[in-house]
């Protein structure tokens, strides 16, 4: 498990006005008992579900301005290129790239259901910061017997690397890339663009599932864009923890002159959404059905909705996306986006990764691609 020191870093940030000074918080910012009187001081700014919502568009756009996607980028042409498809028991998977913007190729995986008719749901599922032989990521067993699962169930799924990871990785990008907050974000949006041009995708069927980074990169995206219908990050969300990257917590989205928030309150946008947590004893989401939880739900009261919102605590589990953790999630998209019950997990086949890598000798990346590590201008 990675663990981080407290860093403060007082930065004035270019996209903001002079007099707006960013904080950057990141780890372990915050003690646990200063994060408990940061949601107090956080609850005490708003009563109403109006008030609330004032609040969430500020916060909204903290996020997209601290990470310079303030306005939005242009959509250009994703120029997907899906391939390879193998048909397996219950589902198919398939390789894809895509651009969120010209030239930054992105590859990821499509794994649909078989044998089924009528409108299936989507589920985005962006991995954390996992390395490993199986080339950790979106290739780990967890995650493609997850997609596969959940295929199986009747949604549509797509999986992406983070930078760095996968495709990028093997095209020489790196993670430490200083815009990895930005890109990351921005590709997670283009992302759903893909999702939703898919073939048979309700778009009032759409979920975002991740653990660790991949549960920052769901918290994010789900804050920041309301296609998203239901959300479940996993082991990350956590009142006294920023997340330890430049890819979570590198810009500054958590604090400014005029705001403060924290990764609890950036899940609470979710709100009325469903919203499922699942924390565990062994990191920084051990106090989460007590602390974090309290605040969110305070939320979805406003809304009169907290039966949409659920906490799953496993004290005697590991920071992962292991099978516990996953049947969590299957249940609570069963419920939400009307999947069928989830099956047994028996049945997946475990691909080598350079089977699911969407660049190879038979599709190489395009003449266009940008450089490994180029500064992105938008
Ligand atoms: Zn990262």
């Amino acid at each position: 498990m990675l663990r981080f020191v407290l860093v403060m870093t007082v930065t004035t940030a270019t996209a903001f006005a002079q007099s707006e000074v960013a904080v950057l918080c990141q780890g372990y910012w915050q003690s646990e008992d200063d994060a408990v009187a940061q949601l107090r001081r956080m609850g005490r700014t708003w009563t109403t579900r109006v008030d609330w919502e004032g609040r969430a568009r500020l916060i909204r756009r903290q996020i997209l301005r601290g990470s310079r996607l303030d306005p939005l980028p242009a959509r250009t042409p994703l120029n997907a290129r899906i391939h390879s498809v193998r048909d397996e028991d219950g589902y198919s998977v398939a390789n894809v790239s895509f651009e969120p913007f010209p030239g930054y190729c992105v590859g990821g995986n499509i794994y649909r259901p078989r044998g089924r008719q009528g409108g299936f749901a989507g589920v985005l599922s962006p991995h954390g910061h996992y390395r490993g032989d199986d080339g950790g990521g979106r290739f780990r067993a967890s995650a493609q017997i997850r997609h596969a699962t959940l295929a199986r169930m009747g949604a549509v799924v797509l999986t992406w690397d983070m930078i760095g990871w996968g495709d990028s990785g093997h095209g020489g990008w790196k993670h430490g890339h200083p815009q990895a907050l930005s890109l990351q974000l921005w590709t997670s949006i283009r992302a759903l663009d893909l999702l939703l041009e898919q073939d048979g995708v309700d778009p009032n069927r759409i979920a975002c599932t991740g653990s660790s980074g991949g549960g920052t990169q769901t918290f994010l995206l789900t804050a920041v864009d309301d296609r998203v219908k239901a959300s479940a990050p996993v082991a990350m969300v956590s009142a006294h923890f920023f997340g330890g990257c430049k890819c979570e917590s590198g810009l500054p989205i958590h604090k400014t002159a005029g705001l403060e928030t924290n990764n609890a309150e950036i899940a609470a946008l979710c709100a009325p959404r469903p919203l499922i947590l699942v924390s565990n004893g062994d990191d920084w989401t051990k106090n989460s059905p007590w602390v974090e939880m309290s605040y969110i739900r305070t939320v979805f009261a406003a809304y009169g909705r907290q039966d949409v919102c659920e906490s799953v605590h496993q004290a005697d589990e590991l920071h992962d996306y292991g099978p516990s953790k996953r049947a969590a999630v299957y249940r609570f998209f069963a419920k939400h986006l009307a999947l069928s019950d989830p099956p047994e997990e028996a049945g997946i086949k475990i691909e080598p990764h350079a089977a699911q890598l969407a660049f190879n000798d038979d599709h190489p990346r395009p003449a266009h691609a940008l450089p490994a590590n180029a500064v992105v201008k938008w």
